[in-house]
């Protein structure tokens, strides 16, 4: 974790707000979503505070790559991995409202009827 100003989200990592978490390891947590677009809306977050996509370097090419393996990994244990979308919001006229980098695992299981897919408007 850096000493740029805390998120909302390193409050969560730091057990100073309360959230539902699925998964996570040394570099990255992933929380259900506080109000879901699909039956499954899972925020899954790098520890370290990337504000945006577009602001991360080099530096953070491994963390991206980890993500990425991570949120396969999260589908198959949710059991969405045949259909699953990964969504990241990059700067506020894109509907990006915490910054602090987080990649929208949204899925919407065949048997959910819970909301249609034109519902899932993120
Ligand atoms: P963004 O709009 O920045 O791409 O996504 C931010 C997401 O954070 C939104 O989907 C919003 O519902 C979620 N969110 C906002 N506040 C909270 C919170 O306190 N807890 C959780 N679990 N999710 C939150």
């Amino acid at each position: 974790m850096t000493d740029q100003v805390d998120t909302l989200f390193t409050r969560i990592i730091k057990r100073e707000i309360p959230a539902e978490i699925v998964y996570e390891d040394d570099l990255c947590i992933a929380i259900n979503d506080i109000a879901p677009q699909a039956p499954v809306h899972v925020l899954l977050i790098p520890k370290r505070q990337i504000p945006r996509l577009a602001d991360a370097t080099e530096s953070e090419r491994a963390i991206l790559g980890h993500l990425m393996l991570v949120a396969g990994d999260i589908s198959r244990q949710l059991g969405v991995d045949e259909a699953f979308r990964l969504v990241v919001n990059n700067g506020a006229d894109a509907g990006q409202t915490v910054f602090h980098l987080h990649l929208h695992i949204l899925a919407n299981p065949k048997d959910s009827k819970q909301f249609s897919e034109s519902d899932t408007g993120i």
